[in-house]
């Protein structure tokens, strides 16, 4: 196990932005994981899982603990018991674009709409991302995961009925200190891969349209209080369009995204994020729930 030290979380985040990791391990093997897991827990410190940071950064003072970065990545597909069916088994550092694009070209349907999700598999069942009306547990069907227990981190199978999945909700969302997740089985129909590249390269064009692709973000920053009153369109009235404080900025296309027009700071950014809490509160009455994972405050272990 290499464990790197002083190691700068802004390469991991999409948004470029935040402090450093005291310690820092790349894990490609579960047995490795349990190890890192227990080399944390035996000093006493904690620890985050990181996928693809598609979904998070750290506050410039760093985090004092073990980022564990999951690089596992091989995607499998077997046919199902059914004809016509499959089974696509990913691992948690595998790439979602890259899972349901290999599923697409072996002819199976069912993932497309989450083709343009950034980051792995495990941050997509962690918070149940979605698009286009489509959540990822809506093919899940189990999650093979580390599981703390009395007795130590214990491998587990667990169906997706176990994982009160909700809207970017799940069970490992709410208990991130019991959980690592390893992999993620989903269930397929037989599907026809023209369709599905062009569903997929629909979406791309679509969500290039609405979302700041042009610059780092990490997503909608926050959860839609309501289908009637997305984040966006609240944040927007509330007059934050093209707001900014240093380098970060309220995207001018897309008001529940908060951008990177250069060399901003993981305190710009959280700066923005009081001022939108604030301000819509007081237009609107209505708090604002975060869905990214702001490091340390989100700790894990
Ligand atoms: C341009 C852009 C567009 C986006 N569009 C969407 C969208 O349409 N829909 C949507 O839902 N999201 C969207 N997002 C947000 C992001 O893509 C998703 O939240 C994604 O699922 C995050 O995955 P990740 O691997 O990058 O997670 P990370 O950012 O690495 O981590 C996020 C959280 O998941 C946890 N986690 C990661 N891996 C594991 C694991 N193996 N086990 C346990 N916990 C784990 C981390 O500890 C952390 O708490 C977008 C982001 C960007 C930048």
């Amino acid at each position: 196990m290499d464990v790197q030290e002083h190691v700068s979380l802004a390469r991991y985040s999409t948004l470029h932005v935040g402090g450093e990791a005291r310690y820092f391990v790349r894990i490609a093997d579960l047995e490795v994981l349990r190890a890192a897991l227990n080399w944390a827990a035996d000093r006493d410190l904690p620890w985050f899982i990181l996928g693809g940071g598609a979904n998070f950064f750290c506050r410039d003072e760093g985090f004092p603990g073990l980022v564990i970065r999951i690089e596992s990545r091989s995607v499998t597909l077997t046919p199902g018991s059914v004809p016509g069916t499959g089974e696509l088994t990913a691992d948690a550092g595998a790439l979602t674009r890259l899972a349901v694009i290999e599923a697409v070209r072996r002819s199976f349907r069912g993932l497309e709409r989450l083709a343009g999700i950034p980051g792995t598999i495990g941050g997509a069942v962690r918070g149940n991302a979605g698009a286009f009306g489509v959540e990822t547990k809506d093919r899940l069907s189990k999650v093979g995961v580390l599981r703390l227990t009395p007795e130590g981190w214990h491998e587990d199978v667990l169906p997706r009925e176990q994982l009160s999945f909700g809207y970017r909700d799940s069970t490992f969302k709410r208990e991130p200190a019991g959980y690592v997740i390893w992999n993620a089985t989903f269930s397929l129909d037989a599907g026809n891969p023209e369709e599905g590249e062009r569903l997929v390269n629909d979406d791309l064009a679509a969500r290039k349209a609405k979302q700041p692709y042009e610059f780092p973000s990490v997503g909608s920053v926050f959860k839609n209080p309501s289908v009637e009153r997305p984040a966006g369109a609240l944040i927007e009235a509330a007059g934050f369009k093209g707001r900014r404080i240093g380098g970060a900025e309220v995207s001018v296309k897309h008001a529940n995204f908060i951008v990177n027009r250069g060399g901003a700071t993981a305190t710009d950014v959280l700066a923005l994020i009081k001022q939108i809490e604030r301000e819509v509160l007081e237009a609107f009455g209505i708090s604002l729930e975060k869905e990214i994972v702001v490091l340390p405050h989100d700790t894990a272990g």
